[in-house]
């Protein structure tokens, strides 16, 4: 599940929230919903960003894969 870190600009209190489907976190202090996104700790190391940035949609969703689609799963 995604866990993403926020930065509230009102107050500027720190803190981690497990985002479900489009649900909008607020800050815990405040309720101000006029959040920073920080990296979470998955996107530490920017490898998931730097790959998606540089690779376009290609044909296989999942990898890029130029085979097509599920081409990578099936080998
Ligand atoms: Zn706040």
């Amino acid at each position: 599940m995604p866990i993403f870190e926020y930065l509230c600009q009102a107050c500027g209190h720190r803190f981690e929230s497990i985002v479900q489907g489009s649900k909008v976190p607020e800050c815990p202090t405040c309720k101000n919903t006029q959040l920073e996104k920080q990296l979470s700790a998955f996107a530490v190391g920017g490898r998931a960003d730097s790959f998606a940035s540089e690779m376009p949609a290609g044909p296989c969703g999942t990898c890029g894969d130029p085979r097509g689609p599920g081409a990578c799963a099936i080998d």
